[in-house]
């Protein structure tokens, strides 16, 4: 069986990947270091095995990306468009995820993510330090969804 391309893109569109199968985790994120870097409330983040990660833009692949990491988490390498200034994902070499996010996939002609069956979100993470509370069916999580306390 064929697992499903889901495919994302800077702002400008020069910088764009593709993942496929399931996400390895799909929330809500509401930590502090994801509301600083990308000046949001919450943000829609994806996890996926660096095995189903390409970039599929024009090669060299890096001629169009800069990368840069935040001083507290250097095994975690983030990648932006050098025309729109967009980060489009993120590598963690600690654990070979790659990291993206909801609102740069896809869309259909309706505005809704494409796959969303697969790549809708399970859960709001570090849950704590949110600036809105959220009142969907979704559980609530200390930290990551099942390994930490779930406290909504
Ligand atoms: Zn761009
Ligand atoms: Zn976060």
């Amino acid at each position: 069986m064929d697992s499903p391309v889901h495919r994302g893109s800077c702002f400008c569109g020069n910088v764009s990947y593709s993942v496929s199968g399931s996400p390895i985790l799909s929330a809500y994120c509401h930590c502090t270091l994801c509301q600083r870097l990308n000046s949001a409330a919450f943000i829609h983040t994806l996890h996926f095995p660096s095995s189903v990660f390409k970039w599929t833009h024009s090669e060299p692949h890096e001629g169009l990306l800069d990368s840069f990491s935040v001083l507290t988490r250097p095994w975690k390498t983030r990648w932006r468009c050098k025309n729109c200034g967009c980060t489009v994902a993120s590598h963690n070499s600690k654990t070979d995820k790659w990291s993206v996010w909801g609102g740069q996939l896809e869309r259909d002609w309706d505005g809704k993510m494409k796959g969303w069956d697969v790549l809708q979100p399970t859960a709001h993470i570090f849950y704590e330090t949110r600036m809105l509370d959220v009142g969907d069916s979704l559980g609530k999580w200390t930290g990551y969804e099942g390994l930490s306390n779930r406290i909504g």
